[in-house]
């Protein structure tokens, strides 16, 4: 069965693209692979390029700027899409989703973790747009052109987002491209949530009720959310699931499970979704990867009905992507 939707994963930065050819989408020691995805239920995926800065950059060895950046990945992106047209096509809005799902064809929507590329110009937003770019995080760790990261600094969590930023939501609004509120800092959720005129997504963020890592959603963050129609995607990192699983090094199905209760319960069953954050995290999971969704949705299914479990693979992707993407 194809039903899995998930809003991040960091495989083709991270894992493809600086591997000098090494490692390829389709078959892999990743997290994700093609091969994976079709063993785990999967039915689409968003592929992040993320964007090294300053001294995650200078540790990756990376020294291109982020634009130049974006477009090494890019490159990447459509040479994979291009060599595994056979299992993996494009999507660039929900129409696409089914009509890919009708041939047995995985979906790919391309995404971008960081929106530091846009350089404070309007028209770089309508560019990434016609790459095919469907849904930016507006920040990832540092400031930007448009926001300020989450941070442990509580003057940097009070910042709004910056003048140029709010012209960049309402440009992403017109063209159809989803706002990512994970990494933005508190005011800049809150001020996202206020001024969108779309749902919104937090693509791989957890509960901060529940576990008390800023990368969390507050339980008010949760109840604007869902009174918004937008959704959170679980993230399977252990430092953002419990102080227990950090410690261990290890996500189980059970650490998610406790997280999509929690969500439900502040911001609706509508709210939950997947953001594995596959191959951008560190720790180990006890269903292993992709191939392992079938265990996590059979923990789920302890605890949620059968419909609310379609919610959480696929039907509520399935409405704010329908609503937010075109
Ligand atoms: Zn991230």
């Amino acid at each position: 069965m194809m039903r899995v939707i998930d809003f991040h994963c960091d495989t083709m930065g991270e894992r493809i693209a600086r591997s000098e050819g090494k490692v390829g989408l389709r078959s892999n020691d990743c997290h994700i692979s093609l091969e994976k995805m079709l063993k785990g239920e999967g039915l689409a995926q968003f592929f992040a390029i993320w964007i090294p800065l300053h001294d995650t950059a200078e540790s990756l060895g990376v020294t291109m700027q982020p634009y130049e950046y974006f477009n090494f990945v890019y490159e990447k992106y459509k040479e994979e899409l291009e060599k595994n047209k056979d299992i993996l096509a494009p999507a660039f809005c929900l129409d696409d989703i089914k009509a890919n799902r009708e041939k047995g064809l995985l979906s790919s929507i391309l995404a971008i973790e960081d929106s530091v590329p846009l350089e404070g110009k309007i028209e770089r937003v309508d560019e990434f747009y016609q790459k095919g770019v469907r849904l930016m995080s507006l920040t990832w760790n540092y400031e930007n052109s448009v926001a300020y990261p989450t941070s442990a600094d509580p003057e940097i969590m009070k910042k709004g987002l910056k003048p140029f930023g709010f012209e960049a939501i309402a440009r992403m609004n017109e063209l159809g491209m989803i706002i990512d509120v994970s990494h933005l800092n508190d005011a800049g959720i809150f001020d996202v949530l206020e001024h969108s005129k779309k749902p919104i997504v937090a693509s791989h963020s957890n509960a901060r009720g529940l576990c008390n890592h800023r990368r969390n959603l507050t339980d008010e963050m949760l109840k604007l959310l869902g009174e918004k129609g937008g959704l959170t995607g679980l993230n399977y990192c252990a430092p953002f699931m419990s102080e227990e699983a950090a410690k261990n090094n290890l996500t189980t199905c059970d650490d998610i499970v406790r997280h999509a209760l929690y969500i439900k319960n502040k911001a609706g069953i509508d709210a939950v979704a997947f953001g594995s954050d596959f191959d951008g995290i560190g720790n180990n999971l006890d269903f292993g990867d992709y191939s392992g969704m079938p265990q996590v949705i059979a923990a789920l299914e302890k605890h949620f009905t059968a419909d609310e479990i379609e919610k959480i693979c696929w039907k509520n992707a399935y409405r704010v992507i329908g609503e937010s993407m075109k």
